[in-house]
This record gives C-alpha cells, structure tokens and sequence, in this order.
C-alpha cells in the first residue's frame, strides 16, 4: 500500500483530520522517515491523522526565508536544501536534508520563521502537517516533543562541530566528512549531489572540490556521475575523514535504542530516533 493509499483510509476515518485519541483504533503509518519510526506506535498513531503525504517537486519551496511556517515535513524521499542568503554570492547551502530529516524546527521553537530558504535539491515526497496540528501535536504527545527536541540538539551541535571543522581540518577531511553525513541522511549509496553544491556546502572553489573528488575516485572510495555520487567504499572514507563526522554521528546515535538492517543496503540504522548508519 502506499502513502496516498494510507492517507486515503486515515482521512476517510469518522475522526477526521486531527490528532488521533489514544487507543482509538488505527492501521500503522507505512513511512520512511526516520523521526516518525522512531515513535513509539501509540505516539504515531495519535499523529498520523494530522500527517498529510504529499509528492515534492524538484526546486519545490518547502519554506521561504523571514515568511512565517504554514508547514512542517518530515520528509520520506529525495532531498532538500536548507540555504542562506550571503550577499554578493546569493544563496549558499548550509545543510542537505534527507529522509532522516524534520523541516520545521522555528514551529517547535515557537518563532514560526527562519531567515533560511528550504528548497528540494530532488525530488521526492513527505509527510506534511500543518502549523496549527504541530503546534497541538507536540503539546499533546510527549515522545513527538522528545524526539524532535532530541533532533534540535543534534542539529545544534552539528553546526557548532562544522564551524570547528571549516576552521582547523582539511579540505580532504572535510569533504569525506560531508560525504559521510550526507550518505547517513539517503536511503541507498547514490547521493545527489554536483561539485557547485560541494564547493557551496564546504566554502571553497569548485575546482578545489573537483581535484579532491578527483583523488577518491582514484582511491576506489567514490564514482562521480552526472549531478550524482555513488559511495563505492564506506569504510575508506570514514578513514579519510576528520574527528567531526564521528562528533555528529554519536550526537544523532544517542537517541538510538535498537538497530535495524536496511534490506536493500545491508546498512544497520538505529530505530529510535535515529537517523545515522552505524
Ligand atoms: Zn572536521
């Protein structure tokens, strides 16, 4: 069954849109996305009422910068761009979102807004709920406003670990770093992903990135194809990479309490709330 499928029998449901009561009867949300797994199920099943699924766009706003949140996503597949705007360059990436993700942090803050664009990089889709149902939901579900809690500090630390790392570690680090957190975000070994963005995400010239793509390539770690990487030796790479990717990883891997096997990667995912390949 798919997601629209589901999304047809929970609207279709006496109760309506809105958060579901506990113990009211519910089939469980086929999703993707690694917060809404990581619910316990009687969180998910008050939840899911108020979760819309819907198709992503390519270049698809999700949020606009300094406008106030009408949506929050957790997104399923594909993958969006969180951008800033630096004058004189435009918009720069600072940070690529996958279906580990959560679009919304200003709505659980309370601010409603951010001076960041949210776009999609590719295509894909989401669970999207309103700002009025996320507002309620996290109110009303603990385990939602724990994890999402849980997801902010990760973030948080994140940033602060990427100011270190542009700071004191190489280019080569910092690229396998990059890599490595992407790689953690998509569901297979093919990340979406072109020099231009690269060179945006790390704060260096294109050519720089190419040289140093150039050279893992060389080294069996990765296959460049168009707009596309293809991550061919991930042990190679987390050797390759700086103290800071491990940093990230453990902040997101605390929230994990069991470990899955992904079918199709032979990847293991923590279930709880997480989000990283370990
Ligand atoms: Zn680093």
């Amino acid at each position: 069954m798919t997601n629209l499928d589901s999304y047809t029998l929970f609207r279709g449901h006496p109760s309506g849109a809105g958060i579901c009561q506990p113990g009211q009867a519910t089939s469980p949300l086929p999703c993707r996305n690694r917060i809404l797994k990581a619910l316990p199920s009687d969180a998910l099943a008050q939840l899911q009422f108020s979760l819309e699924p819907v198709p992503l766009k390519r270049r698809q706003v999700l949020h606009e910068r300094n406008v106030p949140l009408s949506h929050a996503y957790f997104i399923e597949d594909g993958a969006a761009s969180l951008l800033a705007r630096v004058e004189g360059q435009g918009f720069l990436e600072v940070g690529l979102l996958g279906c580990s993700d959560f679009v919304g942090l200003p709505l659980v803050l309370g601010t409603g807004r951010t001076p960041h664009r949210c776009i999609m990089q590719m295509e894909g889709s989401a669970f999207r709920i309103t700002a009025d149902d996320l507002h309620h939901a996290v109110g009303a579900i603990p385990a939602l406003r724990e994890i999402l809690v849980g997801y902010m500090q990760a973030t948080m630390i994140e940033m602060a670990q990427l100011a270190v790392c542009n700071s004191y570690h190489t280019l080569k680090q910092r690229l396998a770093r990059c890599l490595l957190v992407i790689h953690d975000r998509m569901p297979g070994d093919k990340i979406p992903l072109t020099h231009q963005v690269l060179s945006r995400t790390l704060g260096v010239r294109r050519a720089g990135v190419t040289t140093a793509m150039g050279r893992m390539e060389e080294a069996g770690l990765l296959h460049r194809g168009r707009g596309q990487v293809m991550i061919a030796d991930r042990a190679g790479i987390e050797a390759a990479a700086c103290e800071c990717y491990r940093t990230i990883r453990s902040e997101y891997q605390r929230f994990a309490c069991t470990v899955e096997q992904d079918p199709q990667t032979g990847r293991e995912h923590g279930h709880a709330a997480m989000f990283l390949a370990s």
